[in-house]
């Protein structure tokens, strides 16, 4: 998993490291992991999928960052077959559209929506409302 880290994830961990409630350092790197987990959770991701040269299923690899790191690992890895890369959509973004992701890029910046742009109407009459029922957003805030 070779990634770049975005300016919205830093400043989650950053909150963290800040946060001068954990008392002990046990506590801050468990509240850290999860965090990064639930950040890496936010990405799309790329899995190999491999077939024996026989047709048989084969072995499959995933997480990687992007196709080249995907394609990296398979020219290292000479165990013959045929592989193809697959798109693995993040669940977190899915599961954001429901739960909103308050100040999170690519969301609505409405201090109470967080929700996706797709979820914001393109109806004329209510054009820019979030379609989320208990969301009060009359208007999508890019930032
Ligand atoms: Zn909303
Ligand atoms: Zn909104």
């Amino acid at each position: 998993m070779r990634i770049t880290p975005r300016k919205e994830e830093v400043a989650a961990v950053v909150a963290l490291l800040e946060d001068d409630t954990f008392d002990s350092a046990t506590h801050l790197a468990k509240a850290v992991i999860k965090e990064v987990g639930e950040i890496l959770q936010m990405r799309d991701w790329i899995a190999l999928v491999h077939t024996w040269s026989d047709g048989t299923r084969g072995l499959n690899f995933a997480p990687f960052a992007s196709e080249a790191e995907a394609k990296t690992f398979a020219s290292k890895m000479a165990f013959g077959g045929t592989g193809r890369l697959v798109k693995l959509n993040s669940p977190g973004a899915m599961l954001a559209n429901t739960d909103g992701k308050k100040g999170w890029k690519g969301y609505c910046f409405h201090p109470e929506c967080g929700h996706a742009p797709f979820t914001h109407s393109i109806a004329s009459a209510a054009r820019g409302a979030c379609h989320i029922p208990t969301c009060p957003c009359t208007k999508f805030q890019s930032a």
